[in-house]
């Protein structure tokens, strides 16, 4: 991971900034994180042993609302990914105009490798760590890449502890048993399927004549798959961090569920190929679903597919962002793509503090609602102001977050 990935997520702000209505003030206002933290957990191992972890958590913006984004337990975590992470939190939940702000934390370790008992007490060490600087009206963490709802559910059960009174909202992804949202699990594969839905229908698209190549088969890549192919696309190539397979004829989706959620694996389909290849497909539609920078400046002219649904945060380099754009190839950026995820975020997080649950029903109407919006909203933005569709939604996002901080005064109200 390279370490200025915070200040090339920030560097695009610049240029989104010339299509949105903001003072440069909350420009600058948004290169600074409003707070972070780096904290050392330790943790008795189960052979005897102590180790000790490093985790982060950062509040980028709580201007709109809380700060909001998830935790993510990985060996590449770093304070500059974490900065950026929430960075686009906060665009990201300006994107949708729900009432939260950005925030992100992770702690340095390859969860694999620990035993339950051991996750179980570091994800219970950085609550502890963190429990200061996070709280319902604070800063609300959430699942992120190789957290789920378990862990949740132990760092909510700390914090409760913590502060002496069961405290729901404090984070979301919860298990539905305590006080997690119905439709939360699929949410940010739902919100991606939501926008591609919309670009088919502006399109006049038949999904049975579609293909579409998922790169990264976790949460977010599975229930996007799921989602369209049960309308009739064809997921002709998958892949997880062992590699990928193909077949064009298009995969038993439910089945490649069923072995990895078994598992751990794909199951044994079409040719295996590399991850690198499967980027490289001749598809209609690709979706990035795992980590940061797969699509750079040195595969992007190889792109085959003409839509690129962006499920991961932060897949696309700023140069190969160009490289596609002069190709034709739209790009539906993560903070609109995935938003869905923080969305049903948000929902859980209101439940929790109206003690009300909605029915999967409701979830569903209201994602749906928001996704279908702000979908169109950024779509028609990128057709007037004739950029691509990141810079669009980043200036979508910037106009929001521009009038919540602008309402408070600029230089110019304050020198007449
Ligand atoms: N980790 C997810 C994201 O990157 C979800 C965050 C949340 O639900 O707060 O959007």
């Amino acid at each position: 991971m390279s370490d200025d990935i915070f200040a090339k997520a920030i560097a695009r702000l610049d240029n989104a900034a010339r299509h949105a209505d903001i003072h440069p003030e909350t420009v600058n206002r948004l290169r600074h994180p409003k707070q972070f933290l780096e904290v050392s957990i330790p943790v008795r191992m189960d052979d005897g042993t102590q180790r000790v972890f490093t985790g982060f958590r950062c509040r980028h913006d709580d201007t709109r609302g809380p700060g909001k984004g998830g935790i993510r337990f990985h060996p590449n975590v770093s304070a500059a990914e974490v900065k950026a992470l929430a960075f686009w939190m906060t665009c990201k939940c300006a994107t949708v105009g729900i009432p939260m702000g950005g925030g992100k934390g992770g702690i340095i370790v390859d969860p694999h490798k620990l035993s339950k008992k051991e996750l179980e007490r570091l994800s219970r060490g950085y609550m502890r760590a963190v429990a200061h600087n996070v709280g319902p009206d604070v800063d609300v963490p959430a699942p992120d890449v190789y957290t789920n709802a378990t862990i949740m559910a132990w760092m909510m059960d700390e914090y409760s502890t913590i502060v002496g009174k069961h405290s729901p909202a404090v984070i979301t992804g919860k298990p539905v048993e305590l006080g997690g949202s119905l439709g939360r699990g699929d949410a940010t594969g739902r919100g991606g399927f939501y926008c591609l839905r919309e670009l088919a229908t502006r399109r006049n698209w038949n999904p049975a004549d579609k293909t579409i190549a998922i790169q990264g088969f976790g949460n977010a890549g599975q229930h996007f798959a799921q989602l369209a192919s049960q309308v009739g696309y064809k997921v002709t190539a998958i892949s997880d961090s062992r590699g990928a397979i193909h077949d064009p004829a298009g995969l038993d989706i439910d089945q490649q569920i069923q072995t990895k959620t078994t598992t751990g694996r794909l199951a044994n389909a079409g040719s295996t190929i590399t991850n690198e290849a499967l980027l490289e497909l001749s598809v209609d539609i690709l979706v990035p679903a795992a980590l940061e920078n797969v699509i750079t400046e040195s595969n992007a002219a190889n792109i085959g597919a003409s839509v690129v649904v962006e499920l991961a945060n932060g897949p696309t380099t700023a140069p190969a962002d160009q490289i596609l754009h002069n190709a034709g190839t739209l790009v539906i950026p993560d903070i609109l793509a995935n938003a869905g995820g923080v969305t049903v975020s948000y929902f859980e997080w209101a439940q929790n503090k109206s003690g009300y649950a909605w029915t999967l029903e409701e979830v569903h109407e209201r994602l749906n609602t928001i996704m279908a919006r702000e979908f169109n909203a950024v779509h028609d933005l990128m057709d007037t102001i004739n950029t691509d569709m990141r810079t669009a939604c980043y200036a979508h996002a910037l106009n929001r977050l521009a009038k919540a901080h602008e309402v408070k005064g600029t230089a110019a109200m304050f020198a007449s």
